[in-house]
């Protein structure tokens, strides 16, 4: 459970997972065996002055989260990274606990005001909320659900190039859940919607919260089952049925598609 807004004791070590944005401070390099600071308050600039909390243990450790407005601290030894560059420590549950880090402060710097009436929030300091002094509203971290999925056909995946995608990377689809809408649901639609096909036999397989700035990713395959591939142009730059053996660059491991990537091919391998 996250502990909000506390400070560990100076006697205490602690891993420190330092935020700004989707910016956190960890080392230039993947071999070292810290990859984050770890030490007490005292060590750390700014730990007994900005936003401060406990969001889980690392390495069987306390892990703080230290939230701080800009990307400025410097500490002997770490840089400045983008969040999706800490993928390549291949450490799930470093990239998982910096995610929330990042996410806290996500939520804390976009709830500052009531939704409902306008005025200034203060804190919870029992649980990770805030509330209004004025009408007593209570907001939680906003989490947005999503669909991934891998779409396959014998020894075939579908793979696609979104828009965001950096040129050369292909993906599995996926999609945010609208309101009222089940995971199921969202598959159906969201694969039609962006490529024109329908499947079958949708399996659940895992998620992964991807803090970007705040989505669960629910991992799915399925079965192609009908349709030619009709793309949807605003989404989707390219897609098409690739060898299970001959793949375009995908996502890293770490990544919750390259594992649904990996799902397939032991699927249709079987
Ligand atoms: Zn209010």
């Amino acid at each position: 459970m996250i502990k909000p807004d506390i400070t560990p004791p100076d006697e205490h070590a602690v891993w420190w997972f330092i935020v700004s944005g989707t910016q956190v401070l960890a080392t230039a390099s993947e071999n070292d065996a810290e990859p984050i600071p770890y030490g007490n308050a005292n060590f750390i600039p700014g730990a007994k002055s900005e936003y401060t909390a406990q969001i889980g243990e690392y390495r069987g450790k306390p892990a703080f989260v230290l939230s701080l407005t800009e990307p400025t601290l410097v500490l002997g030894g770490y840089a400045w990274q983008p969040l999706r560059q800490l993928l390549r420590f291949g450490d799930s549950e470093l990239f998982a606990i910096a995610g929330r880090g990042c996410q806290l402060q996500h939520f804390l710097t976009t709830h500052q005001f009531c939704g409902k009436c306008g005025t200034q929030t203060v804190q919870d300091r029992n649980e990770l909320a805030v509330l209004c002094p004025e009408c007593e509203f209570r907001c939680y971290p906003r989490i947005s659900p999503c669909m991934i999925v891998a779409v396959y056909r014998d020894r075939q995946i579908l793979l696609a190039r979104g828009v965001r995608h950096p040129e050369g990377l292909y993906s599995v689809l996926a999609g945010f859940v609208e309101s009222g809408e089940s995971f199921e649901q969202c598959v159906h639609r969201e694969v039609f919607e962006e490529v024109g096909v329908r499947v079958r036999n949708i399996q659940y397989v895992t998620s992964q919260p991807w803090p970007f700035p705040h989505s669960l990713m629910a991992g799915f395959i399925a079965e192609y089952d009908s349709g030619e591939l009709d793309l949807q142009d605003d989404e989707i730059v390219t897609a098409d049925w690739f060898d299970i053996d001959q793949l375009p660059k995908t996502p890293p491991l770490g990544t919750i598609a390259a594992r649904l990537i990996a799902t397939v091919k032991a699927e249709v391998s079987a």
